[in-house]
């Protein structure tokens, strides 16, 4: 990959491989999410979709899940409007938006620990949907 290839080219310009390198695999785009009806603001719940490994932050079936989840997000350069769905500390949505990858992130610091480190990630603070479907608050989107 070419080095700091997310400062010189537009997301749409990205390889395969740069493109799948900028996900930090905090785990938070696998949570359930709610919407306040007043406020229109979004939110994390503590419960992560069935296919989501708690404790690596990683999809199970990553290659096959959109025949086991529906409504898993479908990333694109060219429908950016889904990058709403994402965290702010997501690398996909903070490239949209102009803004630069976090210092924790794993192409910066070389280390893929560094999400989990940072105390970004939903490593063991999230229940499987399978386990209970009793939810909280874990975050806010921004
Ligand atoms: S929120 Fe973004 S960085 Fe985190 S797992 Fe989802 S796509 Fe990857
Ligand atoms: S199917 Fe996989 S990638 Fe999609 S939300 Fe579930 S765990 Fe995440």
């Amino acid at each position: 990959m070419t080095e700091k290839f997310w400062e010189t080219k537009a997301l749409e310009e990205m390889t395969r491989k740069e493109w799948e390198s900028l996900c930090d695999g905090c785990g938070l785009c696998c949570l359930k999410k709610v919407e306040d009806e007043d406020s229109g603001e979004l939110f994390f719940t503590d419960i992560a979709c069935r296919l989501l490994d708690t404790s690596t932050c990683r999809c199970t079936n990553y290659a096959r899940r959109m025949a086991y989840v529906k409504d898993c997000l479908q990333l694109s350069a060219d429908e950016p409007e889904a990058f709403r769905w994402l965290p702010m500390t997501c690398a996909y949505r903070r490239l949209s938006e102009d803004l630069d990858l976090p210092e924790w992130h794993p192409l910066l610091t070389g280390d893929p620990e560094s999400v989990h480190k940072a105390g970004i990630s939903v490593r063991d603070k999230v229940t499987s949907e399978t386990v209970t479907d009793e939810w909280t608050v874990l975050t806010r989107f921004s």
